[in-house]
Order: C-alpha cells, then structure tokens, then sequence
C-alpha cells in the first residue's frame, strides 16, 4: 500500500475527530441534525477512496468506488438542505418537497451503483484504483453541480436580502468560501485526474482536502458565531421580538447588535458609530442631557436614564437608558443603552393633566360663585337685619334678639332696659331743608347715639325718626345714665348740610323703661305678644316727655307680667 492511501485514512480520522468535538461542543437542535448527516458524508469520501485502495477484489473495490460518490451525491444533497436551513428557507419548504429535494440525488446513486453497462465506471486495469469514467459519471458530476450551484444561489440571496442579520451575513460569506474552496478542489481532481489521467500520474486526495478545508471554514463559523448554540438562537429571538430598542455598543462607540425594534427609534446597523452627544442633539430631553452625557461618559456602573422626544412618527417619546458592559477585571468594554418607548403613556398622561386642568378651571368657577353667592347672602342677610339709611339694625332684629333673650332674662332675674327716643320736630328740618338733609341728619343723630352706648346694647330704627335702644343687664339706674348722655350727645351735635350755611342740630324725646322686679313676674308663653306690650309701655314715657316740653327724659317702671303677657307698669 502506498504513503497516498493512508493520507486519505487520515484525513478521514481528522474529520471524524471533528465530528466528535462538534458532537461534544454544542447541544442538538434540528440544524445539527442536517449538519451531522452532511459531515457523515463529507467523512465517506476519503473512506471510501482509502477502502478502494487496501481492498484486492475487483466486486469490492467497486462498491467503495461507488459508495464514495453516492456520499457525494448524498453531501450534495444534504449540503443544498443545509444552506436552505442556513438562509431561513426550510420554513418554506413542506416536508414533501424536502425529500423532492434528494431524488435527483438517489437517480445518480442508483446509477453509480447499478453501473450498467459500466456506464459509471470501468477498471483501466485489472482493478478500480485506476479506471475511466462513462456517461453516467458525468451526469453524476451534473446532479452534484446542480446542487451546487443552486445552494450558491440561495446562499448568494440570504447575503442580499434586508431581512438577513449582519450577523447571518458574515457567517455566510464565511460558508461560501469553504464552499468555493470545496468546489475548486474537487474541479482539480476531476481536471487532473479524470481528463487529463491519460497525460499526468493520479494526485490522490485532491477532494479529500477539499472536503476537510470546507469543513474547517463550516466549522468555524458553526463555533465562532455559536450557529447551532440553543441559548445563542433564544438570545437573538428574544433580542429580536421585545419591543424596547438595543443597542449593544464596543469601547469605540461602534454598533456590535443592534435589535430589530432600534429601527423605530434611531436609523443605525451593526458596524457603524454611534454618536451619543448627535442623538440628544437632536432630540428634545425631559430633564438634564448634561448630566446624561456625563454620566454616559464616565461608564460608572449603576444605570442612568433619560426621557427623550423625537419628531419620528409623529412625535415619540422614548427614556433611554445606559448601561456600561464591564469585563472581567471591571474595566469598561462598552455600552448597552435600551430604548423604551412611552408615547402612548405619556399621551395618557397629557390628556388626564388636560382633563385635570379643565376639571380644576371648573372647580374655581364653582368657588367663585360660591363665594359670589355667600357673600350674596350676607349681603341680604346684613340688609335683612339692618336699616339701609341709619345702618342700625332694625326692628326685626331687634325682635329676634329680645325673643331669644327674654326667657333667660325673667327667669334669671336679670334686669334689663328700653329706651325708646324720638327726636323732636323732625318735620320742620325736612320742611326747612329738604327730605335729604333730613336724612343726614336722621344718619348721623344715629351715629352719636351709637358713640354713647356700649357694645353690648342694641340700637334699632323703631320706625321714622324713633328708635329703640336695648339696654341688657341695665338697672334703671345705669338706663338714666344712658339715656342723659344719648340726650346731651344729640343736643350738641350739630350737622353741616349742604343745603344750610349753618349746621343744624336736634334734640331727642326719651322714655325709658327698666324691668328690675321679678317678684310677681312669669315667662310668658307668648313672647310676641310680650314684646309688643313692652314697646307699648315703653312709648307711654317717651309720649310723656313730648308732652312735658321734649329734649327730656321720662321713666316707666314694669311692676307685674302674667303668665298670659300682661304687663302693667308705673310711671
Ligand atoms: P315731634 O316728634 O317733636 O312731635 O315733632 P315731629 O315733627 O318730629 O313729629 P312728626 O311725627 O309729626 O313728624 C315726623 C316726621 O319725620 C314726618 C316724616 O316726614 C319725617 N320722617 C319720617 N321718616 C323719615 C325719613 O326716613 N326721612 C326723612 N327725611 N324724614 C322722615
Ligand atoms: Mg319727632
Ligand atoms: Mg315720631
């Protein structure tokens, strides 16, 4: 046996050592599987073309021959399979059409196999170490082309097409030259040693190393972008459906992934730079970019984020949040920044503060008329109880407070006083002076009475130019005293009109009645009625002093109240 015929053994033990290592490397998924079936064959060839070679018998060196290309049928098969699951093609295909897929295939093995004729194949010699090839070998060498050819063009599609990963990309160009490198070996055996065998000696294992050259770039690629690595498919699947945009950055700001969802906030592709201070130029910042920019800058290690808005689609506000990637030994290797969109939220937000705003506005409104309304009312409530011209209270009043206070007054004890005034010829100032400066004068003889009392007595407008003072608490004593100042205080006002050169002064009438002597005396039932005979009794004084020349005071004393309200009094 010659050196050339162990070099095809090991070879054969070289790509099973590999079949072993990648059995052992990574987890089975469906495209192992293919991948196991295609390196299988790949592993027959040399076998096969090493078993030709140590065999003596005619019929078995035959079977090798022929076993050799239908692994070479089967590879080119198996490989056309491979390339539609490595472009993401297979999803296509139904399982009908995959095995359409291997007929041409097993028509050519059947060929080989049968080798009518000896169409395939026939010894040279005595044996099938050297021999020439029929017309079937050529058709053979056609359905493999075909094969070939046809997986270069899907492959050559996946590298064109958007929808394929910059990712997916490279590690295609990668098969391509493990495929050309494949091709162009198993081009030179047929070229030196089918074509021209007549004129050169056989170069065995010519497609042997073009098989295991092929296998070392698959395998390359298979470990380097992790192709068959479960975890690695989950990652990007997961990476490629979440809708937050990623973007993974190295030490020198270039894109090393990017997410499928990151198109819908920045235009940006695995490979180019990204410029952090050019986006937030370029987009509006809900807080400080400054301090962003800082903290991005500095790659410390906590999380840092930042809302953003962008005119894209219409307005789309997004918080960007980095991240830096640190390396074993804590120093920076990169950025991962995420991009989360938020416009729907925070147009939510927008129309609940809108719908807020509105519902405050009508909230003031509301406290506006309710404040318009209370003072409304104290408005009516204060003209209600008081007299629009002297602004004393008025007799309503007046009545409402006696009614309350009465009962506790009798039944107490406690004394109290009336003094009932009028002021005297009123008539002539009108006559003299006019209604108006009667008036003034009626306001301001009201604001000196209101000088001479205490807080706690209550002076009322009775009527015209009388009024009613109540006196609580106030022996008869202290109610003369009272009522002598409200007298001199009158009788020396004098009031500037406008109408008269010279001011002009009255004099006041006064009868007084002070309620001192409980003894005989009960709470009446009727209360009103109590009132009004009080104000009868108080007035008989007031008449009195009319009577005895006016600008005076005159008493009247309660001496008895019934239980029915009758109230009889002494001068
Ligand atoms: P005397 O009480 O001293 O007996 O004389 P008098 O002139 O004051 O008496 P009389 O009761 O006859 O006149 C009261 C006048 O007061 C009649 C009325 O026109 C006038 N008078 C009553 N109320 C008002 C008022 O609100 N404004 C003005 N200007 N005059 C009033
Ligand atoms: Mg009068
Ligand atoms: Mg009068």
């Amino acid at each position: 046996m010659s050196l050339s015929m162990w070099y095809d053994l090991f070879l054969f033990a070289l790509l099973s050592a590999l079949l072993v290592y990648i059995f052992f490397a990574v987890r089975i998924t469906n495209l192992h599987k293919v991948y196991f079936v295609f390196h299988f064959f790949m592993m027959l060839w040399p076998l096969c073309q090493f078993a030709t070679h140590i065999v003596q018998d005619v019929q078995l060196q035959f079977i090798y021959v022929s076993l050799s290309f239908v692994a070479s049928l089967m590879l080119a098969s198996g490989w056309f399979l491979f390339t539609l699951f490595l472009a993401g093609d297979e999803k296509r295909l139904s399982p009908k059409s995959i095995a359409l897929l291997f007929v041409p295939a097993a028509v050519a093995s059947l060929g080989t196999i049968v080798n009518p004729f000896h169409l395939f194949a026939s010894p040279t010699t005595d044996n099938y170490v050297d021999r020439s090839y029929g017309p079937l070998f050529w058709l053979t060498m056609l359905v493999i082309a075909g094969y070939f050819f046809t997986s270069l063009v899907v492959l050559l599609r996946a590298v064109r097409s958007h929808s394929s990963s910059p990712s997916l990309k490279k590690q295609i160009r990668i098969v391509l030259w493990g495929v050309c490198a494949l091709a162009s070996f198993a081009v030179l055996d047929i070229l030196l040693n089918v074509v021209l065998a007549k004129f050169l000696p056989i170069i065995p294992g010519l497609t042997s190393l073009g098989i295991f050259i092929a296998d070392l770039f698959f395998i390359y690629v298979i470990t380097r972008y992790k192709v068959f690595d479960l975890v690695s498919i989950a990652h990007e699947d997961i990476i490629n459906t979440i809708p937050h945009g990623i973007l993974v950055l190295d030490e020198d700001d270039a894109v090393v992934e990017a997410n499928r969802a990151l198109a819908l906030f920045i235009d940006i592709k695995e490979g180019d730079l990204f410029d952090i201070e050019e986006l937030l130029s370029s987009v509006r910042a809900t807080g400080d970019s400054r301090q962003f920019l800082d903290h991005y800058k500095r790659k410390e290690q906590d999380l840092f984020h930042i809302e953003l808005t962008s005119n894209r689609g219409g307005g789309l506000h997004f918080i960007l949040q980095t991240s830096p990637i640190f390396d074993a030994s804590r120093s920076p290797i990169g950025h991962i920044l995420t991009f989360q969109d938020v416009s729907q939220e925070r147009r939510l937000v927008q129309e609940l503060n809108r719908q807020n705003d509105v519902l405050h506005e009508r909230n003031r409104s509301l406290d506006r008329t309710r404040l318009e309304l209370s003072q409304a009312n104290r408005k009516l409530e204060e003209m209600a109880l008081t007299d629009s011209l002297t602004h004393c209270y008025n007799r309503h009043y007046l009545t409402q407070r006696l009614a309350q206070e009465m009962t506790a007054n009798v039944e107490q004890r406690i004394p109290f006083s009336f003094i009932l005034f009028d002021i005297d010829f009123f008539k002539m100032i009108n006559d003299r002076h006019g209604h108006v400066a009667g008036d003034e004068v009626l306001y301001r003889t009201a604001q000196i009475v209101k000088q001479c009392i205490r807080s706690t007595d209550i002076l009322a407008r009775y009527g015209g130019e009388e009024f009613i003072l109540y006196l609580p608490c106030t022996e008869r004593k202290m109610a003369e005293k009272i009522a002598e100042q409200v007298r001199t205080a009158v009788e020396s006002n004098f009031v500037k009109l406008a109408q008269s050169a010279e001011p002009v002064s009255v004099t006041v009438s006064l009868g007084v009645l002070s309620i001192e002597d409980f003894e005989h005396q009960y709470v009446p039932d009727n209360l009103e009625e109590y009132l009004t005979r009080l104000f009868a009794e108080v007035d008989k004084p007031l008449y009195q002093a009319k009577k005895n020349g006016r600008n005076r005071i005159e008493f009247a004393e309660i001496r008895q109240i019934s239980d029915d309200g009758t109230v009889e009094a002494r001068m």
